[in-house]
């Protein structure tokens, strides 16, 4: 076993603190990455705080992960040595199943062994996540990290990267459209670079007046603020897609009605309790209310190369592990500009 180290939170109301573990042996398949920097994700957030009430502890989170590949198993062809790799939110899925047939792993019949907060595909071995010193991933789990891109900038692709990629392609987002993104964090600027790299006419529905000048150095060509839903009213019918990647409870409707006719809203955000949606906000207009979950392996590697070829990365505060509690913190006060990346070498 590989003695690794880590920090980790024991309960929902715990900070999050140092944690030795072992990660397994490699197998044939595996690759083991020396962990350079993985972001923090709200959702980090959400499961370390049980959330979602589905945590399992002790939990080691971490689904944005870049690191140094330091050894390969026997039959291992996708990497060398010394290659750099990334994992996202997941290291394993059944891989016989229509999804996983499909390349949506993330939506496995079976079992999608999640990088953290979940099992292997026993089942039973708990996964734990990449605020740790090294990771153990089978390679066709493992994800290629282009070469021209700056490593503490791509980890956040691992996840806020192809979930807002995935949806904007589900969609076709293409020239002539517009697109609104609403929450302007971790998710919402990836989207915004995203979205504008694909020609799309940008806005983006925020509370924080403060982020309006980021949001237009990101590409966006409207910032809106949404505190008062007045504000709102001359923007009727004219989105034909909007991301919605708000953390908390908020109100749908507002940005439903912005819908052109047959227009959809997909939500990447989770907050943790139901949002209400009036029927008038989908019959008017017949428009969708959708959903999207990360992306498979196969686009999450097409999404990585898109920005390698589009220089698309993610704005980064980077911190040292010792910080992560404070960053916490600071992530749901909306003060990040606008992901948090964590350098793993302090956790020496
Ligand atoms: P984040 O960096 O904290 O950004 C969330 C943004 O939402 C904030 O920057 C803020 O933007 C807005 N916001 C926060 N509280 C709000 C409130 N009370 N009312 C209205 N707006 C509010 O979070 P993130 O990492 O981007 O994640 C966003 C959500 O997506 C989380 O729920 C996360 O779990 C989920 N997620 C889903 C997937 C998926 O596959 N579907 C993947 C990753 C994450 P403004 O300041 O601009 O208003
Ligand atoms: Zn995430
Ligand atoms: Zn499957």
């Amino acid at each position: 076993m590989l003695p690794t180290r880590a920090y980790a939170t024991h309960s929902p109301t715990d900070e999050l603190k140092p944690f030795d573990f072992e990660r397994r042996e490699l197998g044939e398949h595996d690759v083991l990455l020396e962990i350079l920097y993985c972001g923090i994700c709200h959702t980090d957030i959400h499961q370390a705080r049980n959330e979602w009430e589905n945590s399992t502890y002790p939990m080691v989170p971490g689904h944005e992960i870049v690191g140094r590949v330091a050894h390969v198993g026997s039959a291992v062809i996708k990497f060398k040595e010394g290659n750099i790799a990334g994992v996202g939110c997941f290291v394993d899925s059944c891989r016989e199943c229509r999804n996983c047939r499909d390349s949506e792993e993330q939506f496995c019949e079976r079992h999608t062994a999640s990088t953290y907060n979940s099992t292997e595909m026993d089942e039973k071995t708990p996964t734990y996540g990449g605020y740790s010193s090294q990771i153990v991933v089978d390679e066709n789990y493992t994800l290629k990290i282009p070469e021209n891109l700056p490593l503490e900038g791509a980890a956040p692709l691992l996840c806020a990267g192809i979930t807002t990629y995935s949806p904007l392609r589900q969609y076709n987002v293409r020239e002539g459209q517009r697109v609104g993104v609403v929450g302007l964090g971790g998710l919402g600027h990836m989207a915004v670079k995203l979205a504008r790299s694909m020609g799309a006419e940008v806005t983006v529905f925020s509370t924080s007046p403060s982020k309006e000048e980021d949001a237009r150095r990101l590409g966006a060509h409207n910032f809106v603020v949404t505190q008062d839903p007045v504000t709102l009213e001359p923007l009727a019918g004219k989105f034909d897609l909007i991301l919605d990647a708000v953390s908390a409870p908020h109100d749908p409707n507002l940005y439903l009605n912005l819908l052109r006719r047959d227009g959809v809203m997909v939500l990447v955000g989770a907050p943790e309790k139901p949002l209400e949606v009036s029927a008038f906000s989908l019959i008017m207009g017949r428009r969708k209310l959708a959903g999207s979950l990360i992306g498979g392996i196969s686009e999450t590697q097409e999404m990585l190369d898109y920005c390698a070829e589009h220089n698309i990365t993610s704005d980064v505060e980077v911190i040292p592990i010792q910080a992560v509690n404070e960053a916490y913190e600071r992530t749901i006060k909306g003060d990040v500009r606008y992901r948090f990346v964590i350098d793993m070498k302090s956790l020496q």
